[in-house]
C-alpha cells in the first residue's frame, strides 16, 4: 500500500482539489500504471457534479488513462515493467453473466466495476480514478497503446474513441452511408474522424456556429447549424444512422424525424433530463432510438489498433491539473477544442 497523490471533488457542490489515498500493492494479476496522461470527460463533470445522483465523496475522476508499467505482478503476462498502457472506464466486471463472457464486459449483469465512483468487489472500498499519480488495475483490464501514436492525445480514445466506435461498428457504419453525428465536443469529434475512417459521407450537427471549419477539418462533408429549422428540414428522411454525443437537454425529435425508414439513432450523451419522444416521430417510418454504452475490453483493444494504423487521436489541449475546474466550466460551456488532457507531470 502507499500514498497517492491526486484531485478530488470532495461534494457536489466545491471545486476540486488535492487529494492523497492509499493504492494497493499489485496483486500477482495486476499491474500498477504510472500515470502520464488523463483525458477530461464530460461524464467527470456529471458526476463530480453528482448530476447523475450516485456519486460517493471524495471522488477522483478520470477513465482516459494512459502511462506506463511501474510494476507488474508475477502472473502477468500481456506487459511487462516499462511498457506503454492505458485504462478506459471499467477496471473489473463479474466475468460470469453472458455479457461479459460474450467479451462486452461494458454491460455486465451485475454492472462493470467503473474506474472510478465504483466499488471495488475484490479488494473493497471506493475506485479512485486517472486524476492522480497510479492505478492498479487487472491485466485484463489493461489495454495496449499502439506506439506511434502520440501518447497525450491517445488518452481520450480510452472513453470517447470507444463509445463512438463501438455504436458505429455495431449499427455497421460505412461506405455509401449518409451518418450524422450531433454535439462536436470529446466523443463528437471522435465520432466525425471514425465515420469518416469507416466510409461514410459525415454530416455534423452543432449548436456553435464557430466549430463549423474544424468539423470540415476533421472529416464532415457537411456542417447543420441545429438551431436553423429550415436547415434540419432540409436533410428529413434521409440518414442511415445518427449518433447523439450531447450533454444536455434538446429536442431529440428534430434529429429522429430526419431518419431514413428503419434507421437508427443512437444516444451516447447522457444528459441529467429525461427526453421527450413523439411517438410520431418513430412510428411514422418505423425508426429505431436505440442507446450504447462504452465498448467491451476486446473492441476497446480493437479500436486502439484501428487507431495505429489510421493514425487516429484526439485533438487536445493539455492542460496542468491546477487548471481542472476552469477545463470543467469550458467543457459545459461547450468550449473545449476537443478534449482537455491533463499532464500528470504537474502533480507535484
Ligand atoms: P462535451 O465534450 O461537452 O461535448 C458535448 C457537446 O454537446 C458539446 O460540445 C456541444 O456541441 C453539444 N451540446 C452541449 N450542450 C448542448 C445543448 N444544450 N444543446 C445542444 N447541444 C449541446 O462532452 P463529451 O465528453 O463528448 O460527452 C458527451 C456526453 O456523453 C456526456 O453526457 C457524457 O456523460 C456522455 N458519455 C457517454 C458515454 C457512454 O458510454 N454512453 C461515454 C462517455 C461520455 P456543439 O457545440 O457542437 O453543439
Ligand atoms: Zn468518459
Ligand atoms: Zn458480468
Amino acid at each position: 500500500m502507499h500514498n497517492t497523490k491526486g484531485y478530488a471533488a470532495l461534494s457536489a457542490t466545491t471545486p476540486l482539489v488535492p487529494f492523497s489515498f492509499h493504492r494497493r500493492d499489485p496483486d500477482p494479476e495486476e499491474i500498477e500504471i504510472q500515470i502520464q496522461y488523463c483525458g477530461v470527460c464530460h461524464s467527470d463533470v456529471h458526476q463530480a457534479r453528482d448530476e447523475w445522483a450516485g456519486t460517493t465523496f471524495p471522488c477522483v475522476p478520470g477513465h482516459e488513462i494512459v502511462g506506463r508499467v511501474a510494476k507488474a505482478g508475477s502472473r502477468v503476462r500481456k506487459f511487462k515493467e516499462g511498457e506503454l498502457a492505458a485504462v478506459g472506464c471499467m477496471v473489473d466486471s463479474c466475468r460470469v453473466c453472458e455479457p461479459c463472457k460474450s467479451g462486452e464486459e461494458q454491460l455486465c449483469d451485475l454492472g462493470p466495476v467503473w474506474t472510478y465512483n465504483g466499488q471495488d468487489r475484490r479488494h473493497g472500498g471506493a475506485t479512485y480514478g486517472g486524476y492522480s499519480e497510479s492505478i492498479v488495475v487487472d491485466e485484463s483490464f489493461a489495454l495496449r497503446l499502439p506506439k506511434r501514436l502520440d501518447l497525450a492525445a491517445s488518452a481520450p480514445l480510452l472513453c470517447a474513441g470507444i463509445t463512438t466506435y463501438s455504436p458505429l461498428r455495431h449499427w455497421k457504419v460505412g461506405n455509401g452511408q449518409k451518418v450524422g453525428i450531433v454535439g462536436l465536443g470529446g466523443l463528437g469529434h471522435m465520432g466525425v474522424k471514425l465515420a469518416n475512417a469507416f466510409g461514410a459521407r459525415v454530416v455534423l450537427f452543432t449548436t456553435s456556429p464557430g466549430k463549423v471549419k474544424d468539423a470540415i477539418r476533421l472529416g464532415a462533408k457537411e456542417v447543420v447549424i441545429s438551431k436553423n429549422e429550415s436547415e434540419m428540414k432540409k436533410h428529413a428522411n434521409s440518414f442511415d444512422f445518427i449518433l447523439d454525443t450531447v450533454a444536455a437537454p434538446h429536442d431529440v425529435n428534430a434529429y429522429l424525424e430526419l431518419l431514413k425508414h428503419d434507421a437508427t439513432m443512437t444516444l451516447v450523451g447522457i444528459p441529467d433530463k429525461p427526453h421527450a419522444v413523439a411517438p410520431f416521430s418513430l412510428v411514422a417510418k418505423r425508426r429505431q432510438l436505440a442507446g450504447s454504452l462504452i465498448g467491451g475490453i476486446r473492441e476497446t483493444q480493437e479500436m486502439l489498433d484501428f487507431c495505429g494504423e489510421h493514425g487516429i487521436t484526439s485533438d487536445i489541449e493539455l492542460i496542468p491539473i491546477q487548471k481542472i475546474n476552469e477545463a470543467y466550466d469550458r467543457v459545459v460551456k461547450s468550449d473545449v477544442k476537443y478534449r482537455f488532457v491533463i499532464d500528470m507531470k504537474s502533480l507535484v
